[in-house]
Order: structure tokens, then C-alpha cells, then sequence
């Protein structure tokens, strides 16, 4: 090993190339689905203040095998082209592996957030989606932007406001971008669904007593102690829903200021009003500091959640870990030098193509709505609660008893769209893990989750290629 790291994008190469391995594909047609297929970068400028900036920004559509792309959009200092050509590359295995029919995307520009007033960012982000539009990288079915690091249901409202005004009258223009705000057609249940997927798939991996064995940890997610790296969108809702749904202890947060740990458990909820209200997780009433934030890594649960930014865990601090998993909520949280340590050392990763495909599942769910201009829920509700209403009518006067107002309730209702997301999601995770559990079964030489999870991907990618008849 050379003591340079491989960068994000070497270790999705190194991923690719080890799964790829072991498949029997042509070697033409693994090239054409390694590669990025549209690669555009820009530069434009913006009034900030009483000057202007140079703004640089990038969209990257990695496989066109199956269009509209998708892919979120990032905010960050440290956007670059190779950062976006890997997380575009991750969308398209992404995609592939939970049946969400498209290509992979990503897009970034390169801005601090934090270093910008809400006016300047909405500058930002419109003269961002006049760029796309421009070069035909953004609309209903060519390319469909979401929400990453850093931007959220209001950078994708501007978006979508921006796309209309100059596309006035295109019917399906609402599905150009989701992860919108509900009341701009966005969908029930996007906000939280990839830290709702994280839990699903953790549920779901815990759930089999021979995984867990291999794993080293007792079965089921009730009573498992986790500890999360970045507690923004998705460290957020893994972390509230794994203590609500799951009965997880979350004993250690790290933070930009800093890591933070307490042994009895982290009211999250408390702790990110704490932080709204103070500017900092540190101080939080009953917790200690570390006094060096990276040590995160180390500290002893059984689940570490990396939830930030990619490359965390890497060869100089990967001997520290002492969790038995590592759930990837972030992209590329993990580098394949890392990992070869990680492995080594039996720790089980579960990785982020499958671990946070919760936020694509559910845009895909939102952009099936705005296409069908339908609420989900809105035609059968009501049918469903009649039926319901009428079997239990039945069940009373077979049996000569009354069921309770509270039961009557539960069992009468019909379903919500927040309550079809969750169970799309739940279903969709529990397929994919199976999935991808039946390619580490099946082939011998498969050492770990990740190969497995790339294999299961590419043989669907390659699918849909010979399907389209590029490859006979
Ligand atoms: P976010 O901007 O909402 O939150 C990220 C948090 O990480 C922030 O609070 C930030 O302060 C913190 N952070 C940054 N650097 C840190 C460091 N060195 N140490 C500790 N904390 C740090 O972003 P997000 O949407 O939650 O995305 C997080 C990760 O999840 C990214 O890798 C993203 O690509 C991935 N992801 C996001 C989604 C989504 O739906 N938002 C979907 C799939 C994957």
C-alpha cells in the first residue's frame, strides 16, 4: 500500500473493478458502465454584495442506460469534478440495485452555504438551473435533481420555480426536480426517507440470526448502541428514528465543533434544538467532549454511523474503530484502503449504495406523483375505509361483539400518503437487502457486502443494456 489515499472516485473504480471481477460480462460492456457518459462543468457569475462571483458548478450523468438521470445536488467548498463524477457513478448502481428505473446522476457547485445570505443562495441555485437548462441537463425526463449536502427543500423549490418560468406550459414541468416542499408537490415522508431507509436496512440485516452471527452481534437493532458523524438531514432521521422505531441507543454525535459523547443515550431531538439555539452540540447537558473531534472513529457501540461527507474513515484512522458495523449513510464515508483494514479485522460495512437509498426511492415516488398529478392515497382512502368499516361490521355481527373505538379506528383506516411512502420504502429495502444477501451466498468468492452489492447492480445495469440491444 502507497501512502497515498485513493481518492473518492479511485475507490468507486477500486469497488467497481473487484465486483466486476467476478462477473462474466464482456469487458466492453463493463467499460461502458463504469464510465461517466456526460460530464459538464460551468462557471457563472453572481452578484454577491456589490460584486460579482465566479461561480464553479458541475453536472455529471454518469449512465444514460435508462433516462431521466437522477441524482441530488451539492453544496459544498469542497466540490470538485472528480467528487461529483463519484457520487454520480454511486446513483447509477444505486438505482439499478433498488428497481428505481434511472441513470445515475449528481450535481455540485462549489459554495460554503454557511457563507452566503438565503438572497445570494437563491441567486445561486436559480442561475445554477438556468446553466442546466441551457444544455439540456435538467427536466422530467432527462435529468431530475434532488436534495444533498447542503441543499434542501428550498433549493429545490427555487429550482423548480426557476424551470417553470422558462418552460411555462410543459405539462410534467413540476417532475423536473423532487425533494420539493409538500406544498409545491412535493412528497409525504421525503424529508426524512434516507434516514428512514438506514433504519429499514439496519432492521432489516439485524433481522437474521446468521448474518448476525457473522457479524459478531446479538440479533435484532432493539437495544444497539450507534454513534453518528454529521447530524444534519440524514444523521438526523437515522439517528430519531432508530431511537423511536428501533429502541437504539445513540451514545456518541459528532459535529463540525466537535464529538460529543454520553453513555445513557442522546436525546436527538433535544440535541439539535440545543444546537440551533447555542450554535454547537458541545456543552449539551450531560455529555462530555473529546478532545479531538476525529476520535469519533473509535469510540465503543456497536453501530458507527458515518453521516457527513466521504473519505472519513480512512487507512489513518481505520485500526481505531472498535464498532462490529459500519452503517454508510453517506456516500463514499468509507475509502477501499480503509476498508481492506476494516475487513481484515471482521468489521461488517454496510454499504451506501444500498444503506441510503432511501432518499432516491422516495423521489422516484415523487416524481410518479407529479407525472400522474395525484396525491397518493387520494382515490382509494376513502374506498379502502368503507371496506374496512363493512368486514369489522360483519365480524361484530357473527360474533355478537363490539370492538372498541380505538381498535374500530385502527382497523378502519385507510391509508395515507405518508403511510404509502413508508411502506414502499420498507418494502423496497427489505427486497434489495435480499437481494443482495442471495449474490453473497451465492458466489463463492464474494468477501463482503459492498462486492455484492456492485455485483447485484451491474448484472441489472448490463441487463438493461442488452436489453436495449447496444450490447447483443
Ligand atoms: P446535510 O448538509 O444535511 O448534513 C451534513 C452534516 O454533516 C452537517 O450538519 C455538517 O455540519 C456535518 N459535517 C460536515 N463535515 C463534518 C465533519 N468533518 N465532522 C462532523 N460533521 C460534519 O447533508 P445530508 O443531506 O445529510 O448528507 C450527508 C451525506 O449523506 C452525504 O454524503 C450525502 O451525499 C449523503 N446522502 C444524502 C441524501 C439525502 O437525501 N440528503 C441521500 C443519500 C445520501
Amino acid at each position: 500500500m502507497s501512502n497515498k489515499q485513493a481518492s473518492f472516485y479511485q475507490s468507486v473504480g477500486r469497488s467497481f473493478d473487484k465486483a466486476a471481477a467476478l462477473t462474466k460480462h464482456p469487458k466492453g460492456l463493463l467499460d461502458q458502465i463504469k464510465v461517466c457518459n456526460s460530464v459538464y462543468q460551468m462557471n457563472f457569475p453572481v452578484k454577491i454584495g456589490n460584486s460579482y462571483q465566479v461561480i464553479e458548478a458541475y453536472r455529471v450523468q454518469h449512465s444514460h442506460h435508462r433516462q431521466p438521470t437522477k441524482g441530488g445536488i451539492r453544496f459544498s467548498h469542497l466540490v470538485n469534478q472528480e467528487e461529483v463524477m463519484a457520487l454520480a457513478s454511486l446513483m447509477t448502481y444505486k438505482c439499478a440495485l433498488v428497481d428505481v428505473p434511472f441513470g445515475g446522476a449528481k450535481g455540485g457547485v462549489k459554495v460554503s452555504p454557511r457563507k452566503y445570505t438565503p438572497e445570494q443562495l437563491e441567486r445561486i441555485t436559480r442561475r445554477y438551473t438556468v446553466e442546466l437548462i441551457r444544455k439540456g441537463f435538467i427536466g422530467p425526463g432527462l435529468d431530475v435533481p434532488a436534495p444533498d449536502y447542503g441543499t434542501g427543500a428550498r433549493e429545490m423549490a427555487w429550482i423548480v420555480d426557476t424551470y417553470q418560468q422558462m418552460k411555462n406550459g410543459e405539462l410534467d414541468s413540476i417532475a423536473c426536480v423532487t425533494g420539493k416542499p409538500v406544498a409545491q408537490n412535493g412528497i409525504r415522508g421525503r424529508t426524512e426517507a434516507t434516514g428512514r431507509g438506514v433504519f429499514y436496512g439496519l432492521r432489516e440485516m439485524l433481522s437474521y440470526d446468521d448474518d448476525c452471527k457473522r457479524m459478531g452481534v446479538e440479533p435484532g437493532i432493539e437495544g444497539k448502541t450507534m454513534v453518528i458523524q454529521g447530524l444534519g438531514n440524514v444523521g438526523y432521521y437515522t439517528g430519531t428514528i432508530s431511537i423511536k422505531e428501533g429502541a437504539v441507543k445513540v451514545i456518541g454525535v459528532s459535529e463540525i465543533e466537535g464529538t460529543i459523547v454520553k453513555e445513557d443515550g442522546i436525546d436527538l431531538v433535544k440535541l439539535f434544538k440545543f444546537r440551533k439555539d447555542t450554535g454547537s452540540i458541545l456543552g449539551f447537558p450531560g455529555s462530555k467532549t473529546l478532545k479531538v473531534r476525529e476520535d469519533w472513529v473509535g469510540i465503543e457501540c456497536d453501530i458507527l454511523v458515518p453521516a457527513a461527507l466521504e473519505s472519513q474513515i480512512h487507512k489513518g484512522n481505520a485500526k481505531q474503530v472498535k464498532a462490529r458495523i459500519i452503517a454508510e449513510a453517506a456516500n463514499g464515508p468509507v475509502t477501499a484502503d480503509a476498508e481492506a483494514i476494516l475487513l481484515k479485522k471482521g468489521v461488517t460495512i454496510i454499504p451506501d449504495m444500498y444503506l441510503n437509498a432511501g432518499g432516491v426511492t422516495v423521489s422516484y415516488f415523487e416524481w410518479l406523483k407529479n407525472l400522474s398529478h395525484v396525491r397518493y392515497g387520494r382515490i382509494q382512502k376513502r374506498f379502502d375505509q368503507n371496506a374496512f368499516s363493512n368486514i369489522v361490521g360483519l365480524v361484530e355481527k357473527f360474533t355478537g361483539k363490539t370492538v372498541g373505538a380505538k381498535e374500530r379506528d385502527f382497523l378502519t383506516r385507510g391509508a395515507d400518503e405518508v403511510d404509502l411512502v413508508r411502506s414502499g420504502l420498507e418494502e423496497t429495502m427489505i427486497t434489495a437487502y435480499a437481494q443482495i444477501r442471495e449474490t453473497f451466498r451465492r458466489k463463492k468468492k464474494v468477501e463482503d457486502l459492498r462486492t455484492a452489492a456492485f455485483i447485484t447492480a451491474i448484472d441489472k445495469v448490463a441487463s438493461d443494456y442488452m436489453t436495449l440491444g447496444v450490447f447483443p
